[in-house]
């Protein structure tokens, strides 16, 4: 049985104060994490104020990028062991917006993937296609490339604690959602890729989670899909009563 992990994408959003309300406002409400994994990934200035406040609940807080080096001259990066110097538990990789608007590339995500793990943070490693590419049948194509990229050096027990976030490019922030039945069969075509690149057990073990104008009204569908584990929420996760219902589903 895999647990449900449900992480809300907060973007370039929100200021200090409405973070921290947001926060507030789940406080004692967040459902055990023996239940279901709940976690906030934020712009990275909130951070520290958010593993504070969330302190003494079950809401584990993520970031949405980092460079995979520890320290360095890179000015206006954030490293992965600063993340995790302030209990940062994950970090979005490989998003779709940053692999498009920063050049972010796989060799870079397999990098980052790698130094997450060595600072203990879970990536939550992110793949999809753009329309095009469905349109021309490249979907399978382009999730596996993307994914077994991301995972290449890494234990087999490092993929088993990964997350892989399937987030078709065409369905983040349009309100398009892929059927349920889509995003299951490809979620399932990125266990298989798995598979092959590592094993069958590995494939079993690790979550993946569908991303795409996920809400209240369709994830209970998506989360009975055999093949999804959770969901990466970007616009229903900045309302702190839509994410508990999100948390609610899981
Ligand atoms: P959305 O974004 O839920 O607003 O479509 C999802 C994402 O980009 O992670």
């Amino acid at each position: 049985m895999r647990k449900p992990i449900i992480a809300g994408n907060w973007k370039m959003y929100k200021k200090l104060s409405e973070a921290s309300q947001f926060v507030e406002a789940l406080k004692n409400k967040v459902p055990s994490a023996e239940k279901v994994d709940a976690v906030i990934c934020a712009p990275s200035i909130f951070l520290t104020s958010l593993v504070e406040a969330a302190k003494g609940t079950d809401l584990a807080i993520g970031a949405q990028n980092m460079h995979f080096e520890v320290e360095g001259a890179y000015t206006g990066e954030v490293s992965p062991s600063q993340l995790s110097d302030i209990d940062v538990q994950y970090v979005v990789l490989g998003h779709s917006e940053r692999r498009e608007y920063f050049n972010e590339t796989d060799e870079a995500v397999n990098k980052k993937a790698i130094a997450a793990f060595e600072n203990g943070l879970t990536p939550i490693i992110c793949c999809g296609e753009t329309l095009e590419e469905r349109e021309a049948g490249q979907t399978v194509a382009k999730v596996s490339s993307q994914i077994t990229a991301a995972i290449k050096g890494l234990t087999p027990e490092q993929v088993a604690t990964s997350v892989i976030a399937y987030e078709p490019i065409w369905a983040i922030g349009t309100g398009k959602t892929a059927t349920a039945a889509d995003a299951n069969e490809t979620c399932g075509e990125i266990r298989s890729a798995i598979a092959q690149a590592v094993n069958e057990e590995v494939a079993q073990a690790v979550r993946i989670q569908y991303g795409g104008s996920v809400k209240p009204a369709n994830v209970v569908e998506l989360l009975s899909m055999e093949q999804i584990d959770g969901a990466l929420v970007g616009g229903a996760s900045l309302d702190a009563e839509s994410y508990l219902q999100l948390l609610e589903a899981g």
